[in-house]
């Protein structure tokens, strides 16, 4: 394809479709192919700046602060109908941009609009209360009220699910947006920009900034006129990310990495825990934040495990990610790539047995696209890199314990808390180990399950704050407190009331 060919993008700023200011643009590619299919505008801080303001103007003045919440919600509701009009065409947008299976995409991208739904729904729910204060005539009550201009930055693997979490508690609590999506995958949100404007959202309630995070998404995370950062990606960047915004007391969520122990006891159901281990690892080539990447098995039920976990990962067929056959498609970007095959050479070298795969795939069905093999690491120790860092892509650790107690420490021995599974029949132990667990979320003889209706986050360096559920939406919030005096005269000035 010639550059003219390829699929040119514009910004979506204060409710126009705008060439960035830089005038330049970066190649999306498709990672099946390694081909360029796109033009993403390259944004910089002067785009950066004229999103924020449009933001800040339609915070400030125009019809969104005036539309009471139960119109609010109706919106939201609105667009939730257009997400799920366009479900198909936005999965095969992702799918093009990040490569990952059109089956798991699709029932992505037709589970978002239930976000724009709940929260919509939740719009006119949020009520202050009448506090009975200590003090004689007085009365007191609490109103929640936005914060302002929220910048949504999202990574790549799940880019209009992410959006998602974020842009539905903070639409539906008041705020307006500027987002900023991955420069892989960022055809999406302007995809989904598009649906915003047709569903009737006030100019600059939502903006799509596009472009480098060092870039554009810096000058949007320091900005005087940023009240929070929502933000998911990588640890360092979510560090970085606290550090800029506590300069400017910006509030922030931050959903990070993961390095989520799947553990299976000698009382499981075996079957069902090796259909549980696959789909925590090589279910969307482990690009996934919660993938389960290490594999803690009871010492009695190892090696049968192993075997029966190879027999089904060593069938996974790989492939276009477009065919709804593929079980595995290729890594996002190439630095990604990079990444996954460098930890591969780590874990050999740190003397972790590769049971299957540990190489760059070269079938045909791969083409030019950026293949891993499905990866199986047996006797890994805790101590192991490749047991501590997250690899994000289809690479699983197998670890050995021999009780309960020695599951638990393994589990918590990382620094991430994101996720955890546990298969066991036992009733007790399920519950003693659900709370013992340091993660946000612990699955019990299940994996990868979320809802926007149950909140998700990260304990320890997996992130701060709660995204999803009713709560979700009071980090869209700030609570203020009225007091009014009834009493006939106003007291002695010179005393605390
Ligand atoms: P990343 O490199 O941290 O990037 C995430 C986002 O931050 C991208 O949009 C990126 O833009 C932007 N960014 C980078 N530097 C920035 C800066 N200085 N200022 C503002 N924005 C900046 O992460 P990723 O590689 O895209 O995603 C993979 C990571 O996300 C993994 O660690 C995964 O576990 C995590 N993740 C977490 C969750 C969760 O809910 N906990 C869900 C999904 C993924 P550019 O693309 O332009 O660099």
């Amino acid at each position: 394809m010639t550059m003219s060919q390829l699929e040119k993008y514009q910004m979506y700023i204060g409710g126009k479709w705008v060439d960035p200011l830089s005038v330049a643009w970066l190649e999306s590619d498709n990672p099946y192919d390694g081909k360029p299919w796109a033009l993403i505008p390259r944004g910089n801080e002067e785009d950066a700046n004229r999103a924020v303001a449009a933001a800040k103007a339609a915070y400030t003045s125009g019809d969104w602060p005036g539309m009471n919440a139960t119109s609010r919600g109706a919106l939201l509701r609105r667009l939730g109908d257009l997400v799920a009009r366009d479900a198909e065409r936005l999965a095969a947008v992702e799918v093009r941009d990040n490569g990952k299976l059109i089956n798991e995409m699709s029932v992505q991208l037709k589970y978002v609009p239930q976000w724009y739904y709940y929260f919509g729904g939740l719009a006119d729910k949020v009520e202050g209360a009448v506090i009975p204060t200590d003090k004689a005539n007085m009365f007191n009550y609490t109103r929640h009220e936005p914060l302002g201009v929220v910048v949504a930055i999202t990574a790549w693997n799940s880019p209009l699910l992410l959006t998602a979490y974020k842009l539905a508690p903070a639409l539906a609590a008041g705020n307006t947006v500027v987002l900023k999506p991955s420069e892989y995958t960022s055809a999406s949100a302007l995809e989904f920009a598009k649906l915003v404007e047709e569903a009737g959202f006030p100019p600059g309630v939502v903006n799509v900034a596009t472009g480098y995070g060092r870039e554009v998404g810096e000058a949007l995370i320091s900005h005087p006129d940023v009240a929070k950062v929502a933000f998911t990606g990588g640890s360092a960047t979510g560090k970085h990310i606290y550090e800029t915004a506590a300069s400017g007391l910006k509030r922030v969520t931050l959903e990070l990495g993961g390095k989520s122990p799947n553990i299976v006891f000698e009382d499981a159901d075996l079957e069902d825990a090796v259909k549980g281990a696959i789909s925590g690892i090589f279910a969307a080539t482990g690009q996934t934040c919660v993938a389960g990447s290490r594999l803690l098995l009871h010492e009695r039920v190892h090696d049968e495990f192993v075997d029966r976990l190879l027999e089904t990962a060593k069938t996974a067929r790989m492939g276009d990610p477009m065919d709804v056959e593929t079980q595995v498609g290729p890594v996002t970007t190439p630095p990604q790539y990079e990444k996954v095959l460098n930890y591969i050479d780590i874990a050999k070298d740190e003397g972790a047995t590769c049971v299957l795969g540990g190489h760059a795939a070269q079938r045909p069905e791969c083409g030019d696209g950026w293949f891993v093999e499905p990866t199986i690491f047996d006797d890994v120790t805790n101590d192991m890199r490749i047991a501590q860092e997250e690899v994000f892509g289809p690479v699983l650790s197998v670890i050995r314990f021999g009780d309960e107690e020695e599951a638990v420490e393994i589990a918590n021995d990382v620094m991430y808390g994101l996720a955890a599974g546990v298969w066991t029949q036992n009733v007790r132990r399920a519950i003693t180990m659900a709370d013992r667990l340091q993660a946000g979320t612990v699955w019990v003889n299940t994996y990868r399950a979320i809802s926007f209706m149950s909140p998700f986050g990260g304990y320890k360096m997996s992130g701060l704050g709660r995204e999803n559920g009713a709560d979700a939406i009071r980090e869209y919030l700030q609570t203020k407190s009225v007091w009014i005096s009834t009493a006939s005269e106003v007291p002695n000035p010179f005393v605390l009331r």
